[in-house]
C-alpha cells in the first residue's frame, strides 16, 4: 500500500461536520476579517499555549517580520538565524532592515544551541530567531541565558511540549504557521504570533493592520496581514483536537524505534526535557539519496528537506562553514509521520529501509 509523507485528511475525517457547520456560521455572520472568530481562536491558541497574548496574521512569513519588528528590530541590528530550516526563516529578517546572521545547528537534534549561537553573536546581535525545527524544541532558556532576546519560529512545533512549557509561550515571542500540511493547519494560509509581553503584543496587532490601532490614525509603517474569519473557524475546529495528534505523531515515532530502525539510520534525537510532535520525522544516512529513491520505488514518499541550506541560497549566498548543517543537509531524509500512521505502515516503512541499508 502507498504511504504518503503526511496525511492532512485522514485526522480531520471525523470533524467534517463539525468543520461544514463552522464554515456556515462565518457565512451567516457576513463578517470575514478580524471578527469574532479570529478574537475566539486567539484567546483560546493563547490559552492552550500558557501564553498571554496571540495575534492572528495571514502567515507564518509575516509573522516572523512583524514579530521581529514589533520586539523593536530594525535597520543596523542583526538577528542569528540558523541556516538550516526552511527558506522564510531567514527571508524574514531583511524586510526589518535588520541583517541576517546564520548560526550553525546541531545535525542530532536539527535545533540550534546555545553554543552555535553563541559563537555568531556581535555587539550588533539584537535577537536570535531559535527555529523548533521537525517539531523538536530549541533550548530556548539557555540561549535567553547568553543575555540576547529569543524569537521562536514555531512553525513546525504546535503541540510539542518542552522542559518549560509549550513552544510558543518559551522566549520573548513567538510566531506559528498554520499552512495546511503543518501539525495544526487551516484551509489556506494563516498565521499567528504569540508572546506575554502586552507591548509586543499591541505593536503586532497594529503592524498586521497597516500600523493602526484604531483604523484612523497610522503610526507606522505596517501591512495588510491578517487572519480571515474563515481560517480562524476551521482552526478553532481543531485546536482542540492538538493534543492527541501530537500524540499520534509521538506514538508513530515510537513505533519506527520499536520496528529497529535505529539499527539502519540515525534517529531524531529529542532535546532535553522535550516531548516533540515531529512534525516531520527526520533521520539521517550516509546513502540518504539511496534510500529515497529505493523507498519512492516501493511507494513510501520519502524526501530530503533543506538539501541546499539557506546560506548556499542564491538570494543569500556565504561562503560560511556550517558543518552541523552541511552535515544535516547532506544526510536527512524524512519518512512519513502522521497522527494516524499505523504500526502496519511503519512495519512496512522499516522493512523498505532494511532492504536497503
Ligand atoms: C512553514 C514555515 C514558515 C513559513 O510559514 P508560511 O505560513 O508558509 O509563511 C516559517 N518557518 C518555518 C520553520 C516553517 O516551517
Amino acid at each position: 500500500m502507498p504511504v504518503p509523507l503526511f496525511d492532512t485528511s485522514g485526522p480531520l475525517e471525523p470533524l467534517r461536520g463539525e468543520l461544514r457547520a463552522a464554515i456556515d456560521r462565518v457565512l451567516d455572520s457576513e463578517r470575514y476579517i478580524l471578527g469574532p472568530e479570529v478574537r475566539a481562536f486567539e484567546l483560546e491558541f493563547a490559552a492552550y499555549l500558557g501564553a498571554s497574548h496571540a495575534v492572528g496574521v495571514a502567515n507564518g512569513t509575516d509573522a516572523l517580520t512583524i514579530a521581529l519588528r514589533a520586539m523593536g528590530v530594525g535597520p543596523g541590528d542583526e538577528v542569528i538565524v540558523p541556516s538550516f530550516t526552511f527558506y522564510a526563516s531567514a527571508e524574514a529578517i531583511p524586510p526589518t532592515g535588520a541583517t541576517a546572521v546564520f548560526c550553525d545547528i546541531d545535525p542530532e537534534t536539527f535545533c540550534v544551541t546555545a553554543e552555535t549561537v553563541r559563537a555568531v553573536m556581535t555587539p550588533r546581535t539584537r535577537a536570535v530567531m531559535a527555529v523548533h525545527l521537525f517539531g523538536n524544541v530549541a533550548p530556548i532558556a539557555e540561549i535567553e541565558a547568553l543575555g540576547v532576546p529569543v524569537l521562536e519560529d514555531a512553525a513546525q512545533a504546535a503541540g510539542s511540549l518542552g522542559p518549560g512549557g509549550r513552544p510558543g509561550a518559551l522566549g520573548t515571542a513567538a510566531t506559528f504557521s498554520f499552512y495546511p500540511s503543518k501539525n495544526l493547519g487551516a484551509f489556506g494560509d494563516a498565521g499567528a504570533i504569540t508572546t506575554n509581553d502586552e507591548q509586543i503584543a499591541e505593536r503586532a496587532r497594529a503592524l498586521r493592520f497597516h500600523g493602526s490601532r484604531d483604523k484612523q490614525t497610522f503610526e507606522d509603517i505596517g501591512y495588510n496581514s491578517r487572519l480571515d474569519e474563515l481560517q480562524a473557524a476551521v482552526l478553532r475546529v481543531q485546536l482542540p483536537h492538538l493534543d492527541g495528534w501530537a500524540d499520534g505523531r509521538r506514538a508513530a515515532a515510537a513505533h519506527y524505534a520499536e520496528a529497529g530502525l535505529a539499527e539502519l539510520v540515525s534517529l531524531p534525537i529529542a532535546t532535553a526535557g522535550a516531548k516533540p510532535a515531529w512534525h516531520l520525522y527526520v533521520v539521517r544516512s550516509e546513502r540518504a539519496d539511496e534510500l529515497e529513491q529505493a523507498l519512492r520505488a516501493a511507494g513510501i514518499e520519502a524526501r530530503s528537506y533543506y538539501r541546499r541550506p539557506t546560506h548556499r541560497q542564491p538570494a543569500m549566498l556565504t561562503e560560511l562553514d556550517l558543518p552541523g548543517t552541511t552535515e544535516a543537509a547532506r544526510t536527512n531524509l524524512a519518512l512519513p509521520i502522521s497522527p494516524v500512521l499505523s504500526v502496519e505502515q511503519v512495519a512496512e516503512i522499516v522493512a523498505a529501509v532494511r532492504a536497503v541499508a
